[in-house]
């Protein structure tokens, strides 16, 4: 096996210095990358992601931690997130999922002063996707690609889940 290198990683590492919010970004301008703006949450693929689909779900506001939302934008947020996986089941049909939160820089948060969920479809066989990315580089095709896929998707997605 090949020694692993991602270079969108380091870019990330690179790109997280900077003091800017990606989610307040994509909220105050019309981005490539942005699937869902709604009254309480939002939906954005990351830009440098583990895996074709990976999805961010986030809070419209800017906050850092789940006890700082009410308990329905709490629902708003979670029912944004079962939407968004049943979208990716939809879209790629993936044999799974992992979501989770990254709370705090050493568990892994990029972004760690406004929260999101990571959505990360997962299918049999991929443990080599990191590998096969990496050598052929073709992430922003990739990312494109699945933005023109999952797009008009989120643009029929019904949060009424929630009263
Ligand atoms: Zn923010």
């Amino acid at each position: 096996m090949k020694t692993m290198w991602a270079p969108w990683r380091m870019e990330y590492i690179l790109s997280a210095r900077k003091d800017e919010c990606i989610f307040c970004d994509a909220l105050s301008q019309n981005d490539d990358l942005t699937l869902y703006k709604g009254k309480d949450t939002m939906v954005v693929m990351n830009k440098y992601p583990y895996i074709n689909g990976h999805l961010l779900v986030a809070p419209i506001r800017h906050v850092s931690t789940l006890e700082q939302l009410s308990k329905h934008k709490m629902g708003e947020l979670l029912a944004t997130i079962d939407r968004s996986v049943d979208i990716l089941k939809q879209a790629m049909s993936p044999d799974g999922f992992n979501v989770g939160l990254n709370l705090g820089k050493v568990a892994g948060a990029g972004v760690e002063e406004h929260l999101h969920f990571h959505i990360v479809p997962r299918w049999f066989g991929d443990t080599n996707a990191f590998t096969v990315f990496a050598e052929v580089r073709v992430i922003p095709e990739h990312i494109k690609a699945t933005y023109e896929n999952l797009k008009p998707y989120f643009k029929n997605m019904n949060l009424t889940l929630i009263n």
